[in-house]
């Protein structure tokens, strides 16, 4: 009898102890600490966890892992949230070990974390300069690698290619089995559009409302998929820029339901859109109304706008990227929105990257359409405020507007080519001009050749241009084909699937074979000009000097101490003989010539004949 008992009571005690524990770990549950693991040998000792899970807060955390230092634990409004302040010490070593959350000295809850070694090299990588040439992609519509994850069951939006802004299964397998076909065509880095999860119910497909910050949208791959594309592209020579957006986040973001505190956003009685006027933030006379709806206003109903004035906030977003930049070892991040963000913490973001990787790049969409306000975003500008954006690289958005117009135009004092000579004119703003990156076309406007009615000669002479011109040449997919798009007729046209991307198209431009004669004259005419640019170290660093335009016809020259080449555009309808006697300080010493796009010999340079609407590229020889 006494030991039966004995035995309820046990079992009473182990029965209460079960449930006291289930509660407890009902009340206390760990979901998401981020970053999921760090580094150690960082230049910046500091890493701040995000821990979230519910009533966390209530709990105490321990760590006991030698060289690592708990130092402070900061509580949000929300008691779901608990932000680590963390010191990694010269000491610490790589591996792993235990964050206990604690409470009435019970381990509720424990992350096993982990510290890593960084890759050899890491610091000291180098970023993209202007030897690389560009491939913008969006990885949605550019190859389907992986048919099996275009629809994943808890991802909200299915597959569908019958719908322009609908998915269309694109994924990284696509781009890795593409690695070849570019290399061929003389592509040397990739920007491929944000990757992140975006699990939005429509327009996912391009990844600018981001629901997880540390995930790979499953239906393009997994964070592993992403390291190896990585992996892949540098065995084949090209580099790969990451899409970063600072400025808003997908309204179906995890922490949209319950945010760690009001200010994580930036909130409004009622839905306010920012008025998306980039020049708002330099603009000596602009109102405060404007400014507030330019930095707070949202991108979008479905884009929430961050507010990175919220310090936790900040460090999550800069420690974010620095975990991309050496998890996934990537060679440049692209930034979105770059003057919707807070500038002050932007300029303290890029210092932050610099710190920790001096030669990494970063180029900012600094979409704003004259030179002056495209400077005010790049590093050691001298502005007027005195700001400093430690921004290495922007976009000259002017370029792009003046190569849309240059070339259709017919030439007058101020129409047609000199538009670009008058963009370069004003390069004075600039700290280094070198390091813009120049293009015709991207994949928020009208599709270059659509732009240039679709004139192969204009087409030509706009891509000598843009591969011989100063600065960092990016390419928009599809351009080697001759794709089209109207940007009026809604984003899905100017971001179609590239023919041949998937299984069962009717056409292949992948191939020779799959294109068209026109589309493969345009291919090989890129190609070999893309092939001979990245041997050629004039283009990459060479001085540039022109001449006013004459007649249509456009002259420049990018030269060294010994080398020297000749561009001549021909934008007029007309052959013209071109007496080249007004050239004579940069043809001085220089007697013969090569021609890169003809192959052809020049044995005399007195006069060089060019026909209407074609360009002259031309290796001076002594
Ligand atoms: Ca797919």
């Amino acid at each position: 009898m006494k030991k039966h008992n004995i035995f309820l009571k046990v079992l009473f005690i182990f029965i209460m102890l079960l449930f006291v524990n289930y509660s407890f770990s009902n009340k206390y549950n760990l979901e998401r600490v981020e970053p999921p693991f760090w580094w150690v040998g960082m230049q910046d000792k500091n890493l701040q966890l995000l821990v979230y899970g519910k009533n966390i807060s209530e709990t105490q955390p321990q760590i006991d892992y030698k060289g690592v230092i708990l130092k402070k634990v900061i509580k949000a409004e929300n008691p779901n949230y608990l932000f680590l302040n963390l010191e990694i010490t010269a000491d610490a070593v790589a591996g792993s070990f235990r964050i206990n959350f604690v409470k009435e000295k019970k381990v509720f809850q424990t992350y096993k974390y982990e510290l890593k070694n960084r890759k050899a090299g890491s610091k000291e990588r180098k970023g993209f300069n202007s030897s690389d040439v560009i491939y913008l992609m969006m990885p949605d519509r550019f190859s389907n690698g992986d048919a099996s994850n275009d629809n994943i069951q808890e991802m909200k939006e299915k597959a569908d290619r019958s719908i322009p802004n609908g998915r269309h299964g694109g994924d990284l397998q696509g781009i890795k089995n593409k690695l070849d076909y570019l290399a061929d065509l003389g592509i040397t880095a990739i920007w491929i559009n944000p990757v992140f999860e975006n699990n939005m119910p429509a327009y996912s497909y391009h990844g600018y409302a981001i629901t997880d910050f540390y995930k790979i949208d499953p239906r393009f791959g997994t964070n592993n998929d992403y390291v190896e594309l990585v992996e892949d592209s540098h065995k084949k020579g090209i580099k790969i820029i990451m899409d970063m957006i600072f400025n808003h986040c997908g309204s179906g973001h995890w922490w949209m339901s319950d945010l760690p505190s009001q200010d994580w956003l930036n909130q409004w009685d009622k839905f306010t859109r920012t008025n998306y006027r980039a020049g708002v933030t330099t603009d000596p006379y602009a109102s405060d109304y404007d400014n507030a709806k330019l930095l707070s206003g949202w991108f979008d109903i479905t884009m929430a706008d961050m507010n990175q004035n919220n310090e936790l906030l900040a460090n999550y977003l800069t420690q974010n990227s620095i975990w991309w930049i050496e998890y996934a070892g990537l060679d440049g991040i692209r930034m979105d929105t770059y003057p919707y963000s807070y500038k002050d913490f932007m300029a303290d973001w890029m210092k932050r990257i610099l710190q920790e990787y001096p030669d990494f790049n970063v180029v900012g969409e600094s979409w704003l359409p004259v030179a002056s306000s495209v400077a005010y975003w790049q590093e050691n500008t001298k502005n007027p405020d005195g700001y400093q954006s430690n921004l290495t690289n922007v976009f000259d958005f002017p370029m792009m507007y003046a190569m849309g117009e240059a070339f259709v135009e017919k030439d007058s004092w101020d129409k047609g080519i000199v538009k670009i000579y008058d963009i370069l004119g004003q390069d004075f703003v600039y700290a280094n001009p070198n390091k813009l990156v120049i293009f015709a076309d991207n994949h928020d406007g009208d599709r270059f050749f659509t732009k240039i009615n679709e004139n192969l000669d204009d087409f030509k002479l706009a891509m000598a241009f843009l591969l011989t011109s100063r600065g960092i040449p990016e390419i928009y997919y599809g351009t080697e084909i001759l794709m089209t798009g109207h940007e009026n007729r809604g984003h899905g046209d100017i971001r179609k699937d590239f023919p041949g991307g998937w299984q069962g198209d009717t056409t292949d431009a992948f191939t020779a074979e799959g294109r068209t004669k026109q589309q493969n004259e345009a291919f090989d005419y890129l190609k070999k000009l893309l092939i001979w640019r990245k041997n050629n170290e004039i283009i990459h660093t060479g001085k540039l000097k022109h001449f006013i335009p004459e007649n249509g016809v456009y002259v420049y020259f990018r030269y060294n101490k010994n080398e020297s080449v000749m561009v001549l555009l021909n934008n007029s309808d007309k052959e013209q003989e071109i007496k080249t006697d007004r050239f004579a300080e940069c043809l001085k010493g220089f007697n013969s010539g090569k021609g890169i796009i003809s192959g052809k010999e020049i044995n005399d340079l007195s006069i060089i004949k060019i026909p209407a609407k074609t360009a002259k590229i031309i290796e001076l020889g002594k």
